[in-house]
């Protein structure tokens, strides 16, 4: 059976053997997709042969997803569902998965299908390792085209990734998403953080290793619309840049000097003006002094309450994801 581990993030032992493969995937109001989902990733496991498994991770949907995936799992012993109390989020659906998953190999995919898991037969070869080279620790599917997305998400993706890269010592490739083959190895690493603000394509990055880029072309979703409008987004956007960078605190730094600058500016020129007794009532030039400080004070204010917000939920030490039913998998 599976244990269920109830957001305790230690790398699951088991006295099953680990199956060869294991793919996960998060799914929220996809029952529309599930069933072709299914049907993609089980030709492609049965193409590779081995044993293998596949976590489907509810994640509170409000539709017939739950439903579905057990009428599945009865049909495919392959097949394990996981249902959480209630909707967590991509990245901590994902975590719940990834935590119960058992395989030697992960694949982390989306369940509408915008990441072909036809890849998956390249993947592996790229962990195994191509002409005497050294194998990956994770294979990491990176876009070259996306359907089927607007040129405001592609526009938002682009900057997003130059920002991140430019915050942060890590580098995190642009373009990607989770879809990505890992080795047990990077993923027990990953398990070991127990952060709570996930953003799993950084996290492993972050792990580092030997990890190569597999280029493919991202499709349109099947069925069902994105999860992710545009305040999700900025969101996850935040919760990137503060798990990977403390720049944004630093700045006030950098605005303090500059703002100080300007002051010494503005004192000299008031001495100036006092000796050769020419000045003028200088409205202007305090409510503009004041109102700049004031704005560069309430921003660093909220930049330090980014950061202290995050500390104060991490601090709490509650369970990242909380699981009520796993159904399905080997008897
Ligand atoms: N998802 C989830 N919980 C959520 C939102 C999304 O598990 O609260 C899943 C969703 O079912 C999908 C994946 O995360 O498998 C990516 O979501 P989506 O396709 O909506 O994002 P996009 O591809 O538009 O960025
Ligand atoms: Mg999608």
């Amino acid at each position: 059976m599976y244990p269920a581990t109830d957001g305790l993030l230690v790398a699951t032992m088991n006295e099953l053997a680990r199956p060869a493969l294991s793919v996960v995937a998060p799914c929220y109001n996809e029952q529309d997709v599930l069933p072709e989902f299914l049907r993609r990733v089980g030709a492609v496991l049965d193409s590779l042969g081995g044993n293998s498994e596949i976590v489907l991770v509810d994640d509170g949907s409000r539709d017939r997803t739950w439903e579905t995936m057990t009428a599945l799992a009865a049909a495919d012993s392959r097949i394990v569902a996981v249902r959480l109390m209630r909707n967590h989020g991509h990245q901590l659906a994902l975590t719940a998965g990834l935590s119960v998953c058992r395989g030697e190999r992960i694949l982390i995919i989306d369940a509408d299908l915008q990441d072909p898991p036809e890849l998956l037969p390249d993947m592996m070869v790229l962990m195994d390792g191509v002409d005497g080279e050294a194998g990956a620790d994770v294979v990491y599917g990176q876009r070259r085209q996306r359907d089927g997305e607007s040129l405001f998400k592609r526009a938002t993706a682009a900057t997003f990734y130059r920002l991140i890269n430019r915050l942060t010592d890590v580098d995190i490739p642009a373009d990607t998403g989770d879809f990505r083959l890992v080795s047990r190895r990077v993923l027990d690493l990953l398990l070991a953080m127990p952060e709570r603000h996930r953003f799993i394509r950084g996290m492993v990055a972050w792990i580092g290793g030997r990890q190569v880029p597999l280029l493919y072309d991202r499709h349109a979703r099947v069925a069902g619309e994105s999860k992710y409008p545009l305040s999700k987004m900025i969101r996850f956007a935040a919760d990137a840049v503060t798990a990977f960078s403390v720049v944004p605190l630093m700045a006030s730094m950098t605005i303090g000097w500059v703002m100080a600058g300007v002051g010494f500016g503005f004192f000299v020129y008031s001495i100036v003006g006092w000796l050769m007794d020419a000045n003028l009532p200088g409205w202007t030039s305090i409510m503009a002094a004041l109102g700049l400080l004031g704005g560069m004070q309430f921003l660093m204010l909220g930049v330090i309450g980014a950061y202290l917000g995050r500390l104060y939920d991490q601090n709490k030490g509650r369970p990242l994801f909380m699981i009520r039913d796993i159904v399905g998998g080997p008897k």
